[in-house]
């Protein structure tokens, strides 16, 4: 067969192979499309799962009567006309390709209407190029795109399609998830005449929660973290849940690069790294993160349906989301209430059921942190501070005395069944899990002891011998004070051949020729490897484990108490080594809500 060129039509549906893949991605094209042209209202009516119809409406810019072929036209776009202006791109839209591709593959009409023209104008199109019919048409200013009848022309393509309903949901997550990173637009969305979504504009912090909530659900909000860190050009807000808020599925994890929602390997290891010394097996953090920095740094150009990017300072990025995270997390403390901010994070129905969870469970039930702006870290830290430096009283000088200076986590009362610590607050009681609490302030202990002295090594009787290839051996030349601040001696004797003489006497019974291969895999792979010191933590963890109180014992008043003062102090105490909630925070309120008190 011959060369030759071809039919533009064709070649439009060759692009919307990539472009679109079901109804969800038309409607993605198109919203995004509303967002460029400033729009603060859209509204997006499915029917049958949007394989029928797809309508969205916007009250935009509009699209001039002289532009409306070229809107339809492929490689036509009114965002960018040069490529600095592509390195630099703020708008969701540049490749001019959506309206095309969609509209060689289904029945397309777009009517709108600009501030200058009286009038609105449709044009429509039967899917070849340079077809297109323009009628007036009745419009406020803005746009409506219909697209109807997908995929009527390209029948293999239609099998693909699944049942109304899971495509419907693809659309119903997709706005919700396009939702969550333009508060100031108002979204409602119908399906076959049904209104499922209303969203009104979120222009409060209030309305933001609120919108946060409705997407989220209600108990996001109270086991998440507000945070909001810059740096370098970087800026990270968002909020982020709590250890103990996990779920067993990636699902609830949000980020958004300058508002877009995207996938990157880059940002799950930030984040995975983050939370590692918290998480309980086998569990994901929940989280809603936008990171904004300079259009110049990301390149949005990285696939065709633009769910990926790349950063140009992939190093940079990676290690500014890990430290924000880090920092959010390890310095989450108890809080100290005032009398008038008594919260009710706690579901009265849910206390006993939660006091009798078991270690798999999800721990849905919180330690009443502080989550708002206002506890900042350095706040709690400096009323605990505050505290510290009042004289100790005797413990029953306190309970009668309530308007002394009451440290957060309060006072003992009793050893419960030699596990449970009862602590009466300032504001209700709490219960302590005095192992689980125990285990966390030993194993901080151990590993600040460990990395803040110089790690004791043993040398190997039998040096090790491991064949490599030549870039794991010179990865393992720029790496050894790496490994040697570990505690590894790591030689190369030639060009593919790697000597462990000694290692960490903490890692002594770990097989050092693996740990090794990973952690040069991993530094190929990632750029970075924290193996070394996962399983160096994963020692400590167990020891920890091991000396720690053992339920069961009876502790004493004193002992209660000291262990309390010192969780105050302690970072990550919220949850012990495995993950699981240290303690549990029973309000004034909460007390009242059981006893239907002033109801
Ligand atoms: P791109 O968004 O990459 O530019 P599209 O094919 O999605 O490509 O759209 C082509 C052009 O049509 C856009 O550049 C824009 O000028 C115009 N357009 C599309 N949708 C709208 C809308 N809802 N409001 C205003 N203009 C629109
Ligand atoms: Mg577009």
């Amino acid at each position: 067969m011959r060369i030759h060129s071809l039919p533009p039509q064709l070649i439009n549906q060759i692009a919307a192979g990539e472009v679109v893949e079901r109804p969800a991605s038309i409607v993605k094209e198109l919203v995004e499309n509303c967002f460029d042209a400033g729009s603060n209202q859209i509204t997006i009516d499915i029917e049958q799962g949007g394989t029928r119809l797809i309508k969205i409406h916007d009250n935009g810019c509009g699209v001039e009567y002289d532009d409306l072929t070229l809107a339809l036209s492929r490689y036509a776009t009114s965002k960018i006309s040069s490529l600095n202006d592509l390195e630099h791109v703020q708008s969701m839209g540049f490749r001019g390709e959506a309206l095309s591709s969609i509209s060689s593959v289904a029945r397309l009409s777009l009517t709108s209407k600009t501030a200058n023209n009286i009038r609105a104008w449709c044009i429509t199109t039967d899917g070849a190029e340079a077809v297109f019919d323009i009628q007036p048409a009745a419009h406020s200013q803005g746009t409506t795109v219909e697209v109807s009848d997908l995929f009527y022309n390209t029948p293999a393509r239609r099998k693909f399609l699944k049942t109304e309903k899971t495509e419907f949901s693809h659309i119903d997550n997709l706005i919700k998830k396009m939702a969550l990173s333009h508060f100031n637009i108002g979204f409602k969305l119908t399906h076959n005449q049904r209104e499922i979504i209303n969203l009104k504009i979120a222009d409060t912090e209030s309305l933001q929660q609120q919108r946060i909530a409705s997407i989220c659900g209600a108990e996001f909000i109270k086991n998440s973290l507000k945070i909001n860190f810059s740096a370098s050009g970087l800026q990270l807000s968002g909020w982020v849940g709590l250890p103990t808020f996990s779920r067993s599925q990636q699902d609830r994890q949000f980020f958004y690069v300058n508002q877009r929602l995207i996938k990157d390997r880059l940002v799950s290891h930030a984040v995975k790294k983050a939370y590692q010394d918290v998480m309980f097996h086998g569990r994901h953090p929940v989280f809603v993160l936008y990171l904004s920095l300079d259009a110049a740094l990301v390149d949005v150009n990285a696939h065709p349906a633009k769910l990926e990017v790349r950063f140009r300072e992939g190093r940079l990025v990676h290690d500014f989301l890990f430290s924000a995270l880090y920092r959010s997390i390890a310095e989450q403390r108890p809080s100290l209430p005032t009398l008038n901010e008594i919260d009710s994070h706690v579901d009265a129905n849910n206390f006993s059921a939660n006091v009798a969870q078991t270690q798999e469970s999800s721990a849905h039930f919180q330690p009443s942190f502080s989550t708002t702006q206002s506890s900042s870290p350095l706040h709690i830290k400096a009323e605990i501070q505050n505290y510290l430096i009042q004289p100790q009283k005797d413990n029953n000088d306190y309970v009668a005395d309530k308007t002394a200076s009451f440290p957060p986590l309060g006072y003992a009362i009793a050893h419960l069944h030699n596990i449970y610590i009862l602590s009466e607050t300032r504001e209700g009681i709490i219960l302590v899990d005095a192992h689980a609490a125990h285990e966390r302030i030993t194993y901080e202990r151990l590993k600040k002891q460990y990395y803040q002295g110089s790690i004791a090594n043993q040398p190997l009787l039998l040096p090790i011998k491991i064949s490599v290839s030549t870039s794991e051996a010179d990865l393992s030349e720029q790496q050894s004070l790496i490994f040697n601040s570990l505690g590894f001696e790591v030689n190369r004797i030639n060009l593919e051949t790697l000597l462990i003489r000694s290692v960490p006497i903490l890692l002594a019974k770990a097989d050092a020729e693996i740990l090794i291969r990973d952690v040069l895999a991993d530094i190929l792979d990632q750029g970075s490897s924290n193996l070394i010191e996962k399983q160096t933590n994963e020692v400590l963890a167990t020891m920890a484990c091991h000396s720690s109180v053992r339920a069961k014992r009876h502790l004493t008043i004193e002992e209660m108490n000291a262990l309390l003062r010192e969780m105050e102090q302690t970072e990550r105490i919220g949850q012990c080594n495995h993950g699981r909630p240290t303690w549990v925070n029973l309000s004034h309120a909460d007390l009242d809500k059981f006893f239907l008190r002033g109801q």
